[in-house]
């Protein structure tokens, strides 16, 4: 697999961030009017899910064990999918995987609702040319650096890019990934991936209890809306507060951070500094204490042979790099 690297963007001053004809949408589609009610459907429906749940749990009817394990299980599947397989494999080639394992890790990051894989993959590259410079399609400093500036810089980095009809070009920034039979196949299916994904945890709790549209509706507002909320806010989270607070151990030319209250949801994913200083490495949390469950699902999976070319972080590299 060939991976753009080494693009590089010119420095422009704080506050100068939006322009008119952003870079890296040149030629992308505008997203059509269905599909933004669609996304908005997906942003909103889930936090609208959560308030009902809050008060179904104050009126008595709180979570089951059934619901958690149903929601623990989706969540760690399409999380690990896209931290796994959308983000490490696909968008930076970190390790090579057996077609099988590929095909079912971009699934599982598929059914994590954030987009399809090759969007998905579009946009990220896209941050990581341009990150935290004019053209990054979610940087918390878009706006400028004063306070009020960086609030409403948050909230975009955070949400509020999502909503933007103008978006990175999957042509530019991932034609590999459409050249890729398998990949393509997987990229044209998006909308049954969701289907199962949302579907899936009310259908088995359906059949475990014999029946129960009690159990079913509730599975459906847990481990389905609830788990997708969760999942969500954490990967958003990456673009917005790894980008903004935190602690700066390696020299990158933008402002990614550590963020260790994030790394156990977001599956080592805020160990986001050194991910920047070295975007290809397999492994992000690199230092004592920073548990990193994706590197390690790597690992098991290169233990298991199914997957070659881990590029695992090297000591000169990491020594190098040290801020
Ligand atoms: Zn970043
Ligand atoms: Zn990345």
């Amino acid at each position: 697999m060939t991976v753009p690297t080494a693009l590089s963007a010119p420095v422009r001053p704080a506050g100068t961030l939006a322009s008119p004809a952003r870079p890296g949408s040149e030629g992308a589609r505008r997203r059509p009017v269905a599909e933004q009610v669609l996304l908005y459907g997906f942003v909103v429906g889930p936090f609208l899910a959560l308030l009902v749940g809050i008060g179904l749990a104050v009126a008595g009817h709180g979570i089951s064990l059934l619901d958690a394990v149903l929601a623990v299980v989706f969540y760690a599947v399409s999380g690990l999918g896209v931290t796994v397989g959308y983000h490490r494999l696909l968008t930076h080639g970190s390790f090579k995987a057996r077609r099988p394992l590929r095909v079912a890790l971009a699934i599982g990051g598929s059914m994590s609702v954030e987009g399809d894989v090759v969007q998905w993959v579009a946009d990220h590259r896209r941050h990581h040319q341009f990150s935290d410079r004019d053209g990054d399609p979610h940087s918390p400093w878009r706006f400028g650096t004063s306070p009020r500036a960086v609030l409403k810089g948050l909230w975009w980095a955070h949400t509020g890019w999502l909503f933007d009809r103008e978006q990175s070009s999957k042509a530019r920034y991932a034609p590999d990934l459409l050249a890729d039979k398998d990949i393509a196949v997987v990229h044209r299916l998006f909308p049954l991936w969701v289907t199962v994904s949302v579907l899936a945890p009310p259908l088995i709790a359906f059949a475990v209890t014999g029946g129960s549209w009690l159990a079913a509706g509730s599975a459906l507002l847990w481990a389905s809306a609830v788990r997708i909320l969760l999942l969500h806010h954490v990967t958003w989270s990456i673009n917005s507060i790894c980008h903004a607070v935190g602690e700066q151990r390696f020299q990158t030319r933008d402002r990614s951070t550590n963020v260790w209250p994030l790394s156990v949801l977001s599956f080592g994913e805020s160990w986001h500094n050194w991910h920047h200083a070295d975007p290809t490495s397999a492994r992000h949390g690199v230092d004592k204490f920073q548990f990193d469950s994706s590197a390690r699902l790597i690992a098991l999976f290169e233990w298991l042979g199914w997957v070659s070319d881990v590029r695992w972080p090297r000591k000169e590299r990491l020594a190098a790099k040290r801020a």
